[in-house]
């Protein structure tokens, strides 16, 4: 999925697509670049903004090159128990656990009694251990579960 880039004015927040900007070549351009300045205010801090591809609203790439194509609030709306631990599933750790009950259970055995373990945690603490999972790597989040919906 491609990201959609959009310009904008840091002064007056002015939002648009690039080529909506005033070009000067006269005023304060250099080698040949144009000066650009915001349609609305006039200003030239300008910059780069993501636009959403989920609800359309404009962020900063705060993540950079790696950035993503949602905003973080449509990401925070993603991140619940369920899905996550689906994800988790399909990224497995290996970690040292006792060798009895390695020798009991079977991984999805395992998963699934820490999954009601976990379960029984508060909702906001639930929430709080999922998003700090996902951002680890929130792209690789967002792109997967936007491909499973
Ligand atoms: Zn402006
Ligand atoms: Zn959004």
């Amino acid at each position: 999925m491609r990201k959609t880039y959009k310009a904008k004015c840091f002064k007056c927040g002015w939002i648009g697509d690039w080529s909506d900007l005033n070009k000067d070549y006269c005023d304060g351009g250099y080698r040949g670049e144009p000066h650009e300045t915001c349609p609305n205010c006039g200003d030239d801090d300008i910059g780069e903004v993501i636009e959403c591809r989920s609800c359309g609203g404009c962020f900063e790439d705060v993540y950079g090159s790696n950035g993503l194509e949602i905003c973080e609030d449509c990401l925070n709306k993603l991140i619940n128990t369920r899905t996550v631990a689906e994800y988790g599933e399909l990224n497995p750790e290996e970690v040292e656990i006792s060798g009895l009950w390695a020798k009991v259970y079977t991984p999805d055995e395992i998963n699934r009694i820490l999954m009601a373990d976990f379960m029984k945690l508060p909702d906001s603490k639930q929430y709080e251990y999922c998003k700090m999972y996902v951002d680890d790597d929130p792209h690789e989040f967002a792109d997967w579960v936007q491909t499973e919906e």
